[in-house]
């Protein structure tokens, strides 16, 4: 028999393109246009590259302790990792081994499976409804385990507090993850039920509203067990998860909160417009509550835009995958580069 029968096969998942080229318009991966806080850079600059000689603190606490004084939840009850993508790669590892299926969106975040395939964790996608709204029926059934975004990605939908409290209350005997990648965007965080319900792990991300994908930092609100069963996971893992800067820049992120908060006001107000720009081309879209719309033409395929939008040097998203073939999903950028999307949708539609 081959040493190749024995090796784990995954397909992996595909991550937007990075395309080199510093002139193209890149609404493809939901980034922040906007560069990361001042406070950042300053933090950035007074790095010695000599720290770098030693191991960073394990713990991460000088991270940790910042998103704690932000939020104002307990430090154990907070965890980190190299974006969320680890944290719930590493959550997956840690909550989802009772051989029951794990329940998520049909339309969501497509990494979800691909974890499922990697840690042979058996699952099964909750179809939405015509609308792309999750039914809270759907997920109240037996499961090893929940996860989705709140907003939804790729359809920027926000549910309710309340439908989700429903979905955890109904599920004690497993752990309900709510991914928030996107809810700086105007939504309302499930975070205050972390102190109701043992079983919920509240994700979030740096990549987005924070501006700093490139950094790499995650992080997890859960009950103190919650937080302390997905620690021990990482320490018998790799320790030095949290790189030096990664720690000292994340917290410098979190101590500039005025210019957090002006950047997600500025991006809501250019998605405010841009979707009244794109209904006057002749798209529809969900209510995007995150920072992209996911859209729609009624006359033109969204393989054909896509195309021709690439060839204008402006990349957007677009899946031939079921229900969403139709769909481009589009980043808001900077207003001068909502401009030129529309400049050229313009053209493209001869309108
Ligand atoms: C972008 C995104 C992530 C991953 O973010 P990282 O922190 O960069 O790993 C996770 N979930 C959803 C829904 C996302 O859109």
């Amino acid at each position: 028999m081959s040493w190749e029968s024995n090796v784990r096969k995954v397909v992996p998942y595909t991550p937007g393109e990075q395309p080199r080229d510093k002139n193209i318009i890149k609404l493809n991966t939901n980034e922040c246009p906007y560069p990361p806080a001042p406070g950042v850079e300053k933090v950035l600059k007074g790095l010695s590259y000599e720290d770098l000689r030693l191991y960073p603190d394990p713990e991460a606490s000088k991270l940790v302790k910042s998103i704690s004084d932000y939020y104002k939840v307990p430090e154990d009850q907070i965890f980190v990792g190299v974006g969320s993508d680890d944290v719930i790669a590493l959550s997956f590892l840690t909550f989802f081994n009772s051989g029951k299926k794990i329940l998520f969106p049909d339309v969501t975040y497509s990494f979800y499976n691909v974890w499922a395939e990697l840690f042979d964790i058996p699952y099964e996608r909750q179809p939405l409804d015509d609308d792309f709204r999750i039914r809270a029926e759907d997920y109240k059934k037996e499961n090893g385990g929940i996860i989705f975004p709140n907003p939804n990605a790729p359809t920027g939908i926000l549910e309710s507090t309340s439908m989700i409290e429903e979905i955890v209350a109904a599920n004690k005997d497993s752990v309900v993850i709510v991914d928030e990648a996107y809810i700086d965007f105007g939504g309302e965080s499930v975070l205050p039920l972390i102190d109701k319900y043992e079983n919920l792990l509240v994700v979030r991300t740096y990549s987005k509203s924070r501006a700093m994908a490139g950094i790499r930092i995650g992080y997890a609100f859960g009950s103190g067990k919650l937080i302390k069963y997905l620690s021990d996971a990482k320490f018998s893992y790799n320790s030095y998860t949290m790189n030096l800067p990664s720690i000292e820049l994340g917290a410098a992120s979190m101590a500039d909160d005025e210019y957090f908060k002006t950047t997600c006001k500025k991006i809501m107000e250019t998605r405010r417009r841009i979707k009244c720009e794109l209904k006057a081309l002749g798209f529809t879209f969900p209510d995007s509550q995150a920072n992209f719309i996911f859209a729609k033409h009624e006359n033109v395929s969204a393989q054909s835009l896509f195309c021709a939008l690439k060839a204008k040097g402006i990349y957007v998203r677009h899946w031939n995958a079921p229900r969403i073939e139709d769909y481009l999903r589009i980043t808001i950028g900077t207003d001068e580069e909502m401009d030129r999307f529309i400049e050229e949708l313009r053209d493209i539609l001869g309108k």
